[in-house]
């Protein structure tokens, strides 16, 4: 009995008819950057459990700090009437850190949450800054943006839309600019990056750019692969949305907090966004928070909106639990405390050439990584390099190889991407590239 699971009742990310006939992968124990199955068995996670645990799985700073906030205060609901002091160190401590100057902070408790807030906050920021006509919304094809119906619509994913009739209405979507994919024979990145950002152009005119209220993105795109921004990516899509009105808004739910290298990937990669969204890896994930970073002027214009008769009103039971505040500002310190960017500045070249080296590979058509992301393209075939490859098969059999061998990957599309926790040191990441290898050596067996 005991192992049995209705698979209904952990139903998440999965199909669910493969986890009835395969099951759950039970999981049971962590330490560092290790997970122990209930068979014993010990695996390296390659990829931080959906890109989370930062600080692997047995931090006892952090069990310490909800311990303490536990027995001092388990829990007051925070808003603009109350506050608790973990509550508003934490946003203090945010905005500190973001690289937005001066901002304002609102905490919740997931990724999809955080962006449905933002979603939510636009509006309102644009009625009171006679913008109402602004209501759309632009994101990118193969990115992930959460659960709910308004992040699940600004998810890129058409497949997933249409068994819940969405997207809901005023949800664009452009591409994902993906080089190795969708480069044409012959075009280099700048063309590339001009195509992309022209085909953009052509959305926003088509749709009418004073219906646009802003773009939603990740610096760069874990759920699609880790695509690397192009060439001239950024530059050229802050000044075309610039152009037009539109707000720029970076999903920094994986990219937030070292991932890519520096603290945010706006940093890495040049951006310069009006709102940022965190979570993940602001808690090492040991508690569920996630928080909205907004622009001053921004805020500004929601708290107009506020003021107003039957205006804005904005509240979540658990948006700013003690706890889980208490919780994340401790791995902030931590963060700071132990150098977690040096460390993942260090130990970055030596993951890089990891990855790098599986590039000769037959089945291998790219290798790419940033900070302590990375991901391994697969190809059916080595050459034509950029031939349409049947979707995620490769990926799907490698996952499966790498498991057999102790290594858990993110496999999406033809791609697996590998983002350990950034505590992980120089012999954990050669033992890692190893089992990587073997999974490698076995799938071409
Ligand atoms: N944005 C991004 C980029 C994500 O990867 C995710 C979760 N994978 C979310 C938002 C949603 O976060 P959550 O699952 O915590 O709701």
């Amino acid at each position: 009995i005991k192992n049995i699971l209705d698979p209904a009742l952990v139903l998440g990310f999965s199909n669910l008819r493969e986890m009835r006939t395969v099951g759950p992968h039970r999981i049971a124990a962590g330490h560092g950057i290790y997970v122990t199955d209930t068979d014993g068995k010990d695996y390296i996670e390659g990829a931080s459990c959906f890109y989370c645990s930062a600080l692997g799985f047995s931090e006892e700073e952090l069990v310490e700090a909800a311990v303490r906030q536990f027995r001092e205060l388990p829990f007051y609901s925070s808003g603009l009437h109350r506050a608790v002091p973990a509550v508003m160190e934490l946003a203090e401590k945010l905005r500190d850190l973001t690289p937005i100057k001066n901002a304002k902070i609102a905490l919740g408790a997931t990724g999809s949450e955080a962006n449905d807030f933002l979603l939510k906050f636009v509006r309102a920021a644009d009625r009171m800054t006679g913008r109402s006509g602004r209501w759309k919304v632009i994101s990118r094809l193969r990115s992930y943006h959460g659960g709910t119906l308004a992040t699940a619509s600004m998810t890129g994913v058409p497949e997933s839309h249409a068994q819940f009739g969405l997207p809901l209405p005023g949800f664009l979507h452009t591409h994902q600019p993906d080089y190795f994919n969708m480069a044409l024979p012959g075009e280099d990145e700048a063309a590339f990056t001009a195509r992309m950002l022209g085909d953009l152009r052509d959305l926003i005119e088509r749709e009418g750019p004073e219906t646009i209220a802003c773009m939603v993105a990740e610096p760069v795109s874990l759920s699609a692969g880790l695509v690397p921004p192009p060439e001239g990516y950024w530059a050229g899509l802050q000044a075309l949305l610039a152009e037009y009105g539109i707000r720029l808004f970076a999903d920094e739910v994986i990219t937030g907090f070292g991932r890519t290298g520096p603290m945010f990937g706006s940093e890495t990669y040049g951006i310069d966004p009006e709102c940022i969204t965190l979570a993940k890896a602001m808690s090492g994930a040991y508690l569920p928070v996630s928080a909205v970073v907004m622009a001053p002027d921004f805020y500004d214009a929601l708290e107009l909106a506020s003021d107003e008769a039957g205006g804005f009103t904005h509240a979540g039971t658990y948006a700013g639990h003690p706890v889980c505040a208490a919780v994340a500002l401790r791995t902030i310190e931590l963060f700071e405390e132990r150098d977690i960017l040096g460390h993942v500045a260090r130990i970055a070249p030596r993951f890089a050439a990891g990855l790098a080296a599986f590039a000769d590979h037959p089945l291998v058509g790219d290798t790419r990584s940033v900070g302590l992301c990375g991901a391994v393209e697969f190809v059916a075939a080595k050459a034509p390099r950029r031939a349409p490859q049947p979707e995620g098969i490769l990926s799907k059999k490698f996952a499966a190889f790498a498991k057999d061998r102790g290594l858990i990957v993110r496999m999406p599309y033809n791609s697996v991407c590998l983002a350990p926790p950034l505590v992980i040191t120089e012999s954990e990441i050669d033992e890692m590239c190893a089992r990587f290898g073997r999974a490698l050596h076995d799938l071409e067996a």
